[in-house]
């Protein structure tokens, strides 16, 4: 039966497609085997059990030989479910079809199987048997932890834009069925890996529109729904869903014709993209003849050759803190962080790029353990630059690197949540100790523009120290909203307070904006205002003449800037900034000043 689950859109358009439920682990690999590998795939699987079986069992004979109170009873019995629970026919059976007949890896296929028998188990009435849920997935965690540590994959994860053959064998002949991700939660970490799989779409439990799990989804294009509450609950495996990214809305089960209104909506979608991409090779310049810079955010080195296509004329936004995420504690040294920043300086033939130190921390946690020992509030604890500066070693290993990378190209530096003339200080002594190290090494390296983040509303006050210290200002308006407004970027049950126009951050805009152009100092906006066609006109009316967001945006804001007047909005600017209730002037249709094309 047809039913719909909201929550809020965080990355447009349209998927249709079958369900993929993870209310547990997703940071397994997901990709499809080639048919011919399904019987190593299965072997591999088997080889895994067995492994996992004999350690259990090595494990008993130790227990055996203790005496009752260094080993309880209940430890032999608990090994005696879990040894039972690996040769569940269930279990066995379930792995075996994902794999042989979805041509799922063996993790995909041991979390999926896992996935349907813990919700046999919470169905139970027995409390004992429920209970064995957590037996089952410390199970699965075993072998899957073997797995990682000994075996090694059948095939490369094929990137998820390939059309693949195998994809042609799913569901019954079906060819080409996108896959819908359901989990509870992602981590941004969790993002990334998505970048290189098969899921068109994901739908989460939990998370804002402005949480960086949002932010790289719709960095990847895909259409994608936070903060739904509930859908790894209510969705089942293999459902087939719409995922409207537009309005934040999953439809499961549709009917007949709610799959035909919504299979019309997105070839409006297509027609009105390839619309678009008519302007990729037109200058960004207003009607009033003002050039406007129309800069990239990227998350990864080869994100560079999406900015490009997408007409780019720089990164405005490298946010270098994915390459630390997920690597349990192994952080990239000095030379793999420097090859990273060239190959994005290099992939940009010239253009300039921005390079932002490491920003992990609040919702952008290194790892699980770093999320474990995160304080109680991550988002006010120690992120960003404060976790560069509470380990100098590691900072100046990333400013060498950024250094090293700048005798290669144009590359600016940009410092993230800066709030104390203290911080800057003590940030600007570590640039200047790293390039006296490259010196004293006889290492190559090149001019930087040091640039700070305003993000922070302490910032954005006194702006007049920053002006002093750096030679160019961004404005991170996601965190800019966060801390003005006390409002948790990443927690869906403020989400409605999450107000980008809200009087008091547009004031801050604007003033930071007004400020860097009374000085002459380059000033841009990297957070997700920048790439929201509907704000614009306001920030060009404010006097923005730089904006750098997701490489997918870039058509849309370039279509706005094209029909815009500055000198006609700037009037109009002051009125909403003015305004009790800015977003009423912003809706479509407003009074805003426009000349269409
Ligand atoms: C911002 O805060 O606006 C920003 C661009 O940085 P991030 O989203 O990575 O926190
Ligand atoms: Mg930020």
């Amino acid at each position: 039966m047809t039913f719909t689950i909201h929550g809020l859109p965080v990355a447009r358009g349209i998927a249709i497609g079958r369900a993929v439920v993870m209310a547990g682990r997703v940071d397994v690999a997901h990709y499809f085997i080639q048919p011919d590998q399904v019987a190593d795939e299965i072997a591999r699987l088997r080889s895994a059990r067995d492994a996992v079986a004999d350690e259990l069992k090595r494990l008993q004979q130790t227990i055996a030989a203790m005496g009752p109170k260094e080993a309880p009873h209940e430890l032999s019995a608990i090994l005696d479910v879990h040894l039972m629970l690996l040769q569940d026919q269930e279990l066995v059976e379930g792995v075996k079809h994902w794999v042989a007949e979805r041509l799922y890896n063996a993790e995909w296929a041991l979390t999926t199987q896992l996935e349907v028998l813990s919700r046999h188990f919470d169905e139970m009435e027995d409390e004992y048997l429920r209970a064995r849920k957590s037996d089952l997935e410390q199970v699965a965690e075993r072998v899957l932890r073997y797995m990682k540590g000994v075996a090694t994959p059948v095939a490369p994860p094929p990137r998820r834009t390939e059309p693949s053959r195998q994809q042609d064998l799913l569901l019954d002949g079906t060819v080409d069925v996108p896959l819908v991700l359901v989990a509870h939660d992602l981590s941004p970490a969790d993002m990334l890996q998505f970048k290189q799989s098969v899921f068109a779409s994901f739908v989460t439990d939990v998370g804002g529109r402005n949480s960086h799990t949002a932010i790289v989804a719709r960095s990847m294009d895909i259409p994608a729904v936070v903060g739904s509450r509930t859908a790894s609950q209510l969705v089942r495996q293999d459902d087939w869903v719409i995922v409207d990214g537009d309005a934040g809305v999953v439809i499961v089960d549709p009917s007949p014709i709610i799959l035909a209104e919504y299979g019309f909506k997105q070839r409006q979608a297509e027609l009105e993209r390839s619309r678009l991409s008519r302007l990729r090779h037109t200058p960004a310049v207003t009607l009033d003849a003002r050039k406007i810079e129309l800069l990239a955010n990227i998350e990864l080195p080869d994100d560079a050759a999406t900015a490009l296509a997408a007409g780019a004329v720089g990164v405005g936004l490298f946010r270098s803190e994915f390459m630390f995420m997920g690597r349990h504690g192994d952080l990239p040294d000095e030379e793999e962080q420097y090859r990273a920043y060239r190959r994005a300086v290099q992939g940009m033939q010239g253009l300039p790029v921005t390079i932002r130190t490491v920003d992990v921390g609040a919702d952008k946690p290194l790892d699980e353990l770093h999320r474990a020992a995160a304080h109680l509030n991550p988002a006010l604890g120690l992120r960003a630059i404060r976790w560069s500066l509470s380990d100098p070693a590691m900072f100046l290993t990333q400013l060498r690197a950024i250094l090293r990378a700048a005798a290669h190209g144009k590359v600016n530096m940009l410092i993230p949540m800066l709030a104390h003339v203290r911080e800057i200080r003590q940030t600007l002594a570590l640039v200047e100790t790293a390039r006296a190290e490259l010196d004293q090494r006889g290492q190559a390296h090149g001019p930087v523009n040091l640039g700070a983040m305003i993000e922070i509303p302490a910032a954005a006050l006194t702006l007049k120290i920053f002006l002093k210290y750096f030679d160019f200002l961004s404005i991170g308006t996601n965190d800019l909203i966060q801390y003005t407004l006390a409002i948790d970027r990443a927690d869906e049950s403020v989400a409605h307070l999450y107000d980008p126009c809200h009087p008091a951050v547009l004031r801050l805009v604007s003033e930071t904006i007004a400020e860097c152009n009374a000085q002459g100092k380059p000033v841009s906006v990297c957070g997700e205002m920048a790439g929201d066609p509907a704000m614009t006109r306001l920030l060009l009316g404010l006097g923005l003449r730089s904006f750098s967001m997701h490489p997918t945006q870039i058509l849309a804001v370039k279509q706005e800037v094209l029909r815009a007047d500055t000198e006609r909005l700037r009037p109009w600017a002051r009125q909403v900034l003015e305004a009790e209730e800015p977003d009423l002037l912003l809706e479509v249709g407003s009074a805003a000043p426009t000349t269409r094309l």
